[in-house]
């Protein structure tokens, strides 16, 4: 969705309220995908010739554990920041790595979204906390009981025990 900048882009001291549900559509090759629509609530305001987009956003995600590989819905909320000036003022500006050139009036929203909802992904997407994975021998998951398996064998650990104990 592209957000028209156009009531302010001209104006210092201008500002307006966006309140959309975004459509976000995941990429190949994404761990997640969104069992809801994006909800974001933002203002843009126009400060002295740069635009800065300050919003919140609030979605749930269907995302695959890192450990037992079930998938699990993760709602995720968070907020950003975004500034751009215009490109024939972006030259003349100082250089702020915070400032993007916006090229023509608009800026495209969902592009903004996705940048931002993937920075704030969880660094491990896990089921909970304590999830406790597939067993590395025969693939039952953990979370829904326990196997026969020996995996303590191995263990580096424990090999090095039985050596100490076998001599
Ligand atoms: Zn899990
Ligand atoms: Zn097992």
């Amino acid at each position: 969705m592209e957000l028209n900048l156009l009531p302010i882009l001209n104006f210092d001291g201008k500002r307006m309220q966006i309140n959309e549900s975004v459509e976000i559509i995941p990429r190949p090759g994404d761990a997640f995908s969104l069992s809801a629509p994006v909800k974001l609530s933002a203002t843009a305001e126009n400060v002295g010739g740069t635009i800065e987009i300050i919003g919140n956003v609030e979605t749930h995600l269907t995302a695959v554990c890192d450990r037992c590989a079930e998938e699990f819905e993760l709602p995720l909320v968070f907020s950003f920041e975004e500034r751009f000036k215009k490109l024939d003022e972006f030259s003349e500006a100082d250089e702020n790595p915070d400032i993007s050139p916006l090229d023509g009036t608009a800026v495209d929203l969902d592009e903004i979204i996705y940048t931002n909802l993937y920075m704030n992904l969880p660094s491990k997407l896990l089921c909970s906390e304590d999830c406790r994975g597939l067993c590395p021998v025969c693939g039952k998951n953990r979370n829904f009981g326990t196997c026969s398996c020996e995996t303590d064998s191995t263990d580096p650990r424990f090999d090095v025990l039985d050596k100490l104990l076998g001599e």
